[in-house]
């Protein structure tokens, strides 16, 4: 999948009128949503303001990585139909982690379809029963198929290989692919939120367990090791706020090692602070 003939991550020659945006720290409240659009090739954008999801045309229906939060599966399904899609043709919904704003629009988004949920085998129970550690806290919804690490998906021409990256939940995975477009054969990493570890006690008691420090450590080392053109991750601040101030997904790889070296060190200084969350 990796094209040897351009140097990694170097983004060289692709274009986009796409930009990520700022959006302030509203926690995921409602605020005007971004206007659907096409980011490359068969790659769209498809999500609200704070918490991203992207649809990929194929030959044979809709790929959907992440879906927002409940509330986002109207928004998702309007936003389809705005780019002159049919939500009924979603055929599959990867879930990069299980963690609210990226599972929660499946239930929508299935009843229009009857789509397939793939995710990482470690976090589909939790999406499959709504239960996480002993509380009823999403809906229940179906998995279809249970990732492993390094599985590829093939779907309507496109190969998606779901790379475990825990750290951020127990099943955490990136999704790499690469699409055709205007400039050519790009390589796309769907990052969800792998890049991030929650450096603060009160996320930390709720999504940390045990060998999470460890696990997210190794997951930085594999991110640093990824090549890619385009970095289409979970939260729109991941490319404006920390890789590139326009919000151009199209980040150098020097822009993708800073960004992993800056949360890298966040999780450092807050287990220093913090001890006890060593764990
Ligand atoms: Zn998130």
């Amino acid at each position: 999948m990796t094209d040897r003939r351009r140097p990694p991550g170097a983004a060289e020659g692709f274009r986009t009128g796409f930009r990520f945006w700022d959006y302030g720290t509203d926690g995921g409240g409602p605020g005007r949503n971004p206007e659907p659009s096409r980011i490359y090739g068969p790659v769209h954008y498809i999500g609200p303001r704070t918490v991203c999801a992207y649809a990929l045309a194929t030959g044979e229906g809709l790929v959907v990585v992440d879906t927002g939060y409940a509330r986002d599966g109207d928004l998702l399904a309007d936003n389809l139909r705005r780019l002159g899609m049919d939500p009924a043709d979603v055929r599959l919904i990867i879930n990069t982690h299980w963690h609210h704003d990226h599972v929660e629009g499946n239930a929508r988004l299935v009843e229009l379809s009857g789509a397939e949920v793939c995710a990482h085998r470690l976090d589909a129970e939790v999406i499959e029963s709504g239960v996480f550690r002993g509380r009823q806290v999403l809906a229940p919804c179906r998995v279809g198929r249970r990732l492993q690490d390094g599985q590829v998906i093939r779907h309507g021409g496109l190969e998606l290989a779901a790379v475990h990256t825990p750290g951020q939940s127990p099943g955490a995975i990136v999704v790499r692919t690469t699409v055709d477009g205007p400039q050519g054969p790009c390589r796309v990493l769907f990052a969800g939120d792998s890049t991030g570890f929650k450096s603060n006690p009160g996320d930390f008691e709720e999504y940390g367990y045990p060998g999470v420090s460890a696990d997210y450590r190794r997951t930085i080392a594999k991110l640093r090791g990824m090549e890619f053109d385009l970095y289409l991750g979970g939260h729109p601040h991941q490319v404006r706020g920390e890789m590139r101030g326009d919000g151009d997904p199209f980040v150098t790889r020097q822009q993708w090692l800073g960004a992993l070296a800056a949360r890298a060190g966040r999780m450092e200084r807050f287990l220093a602070r913090f001890p006890q969350y060593r764990i």
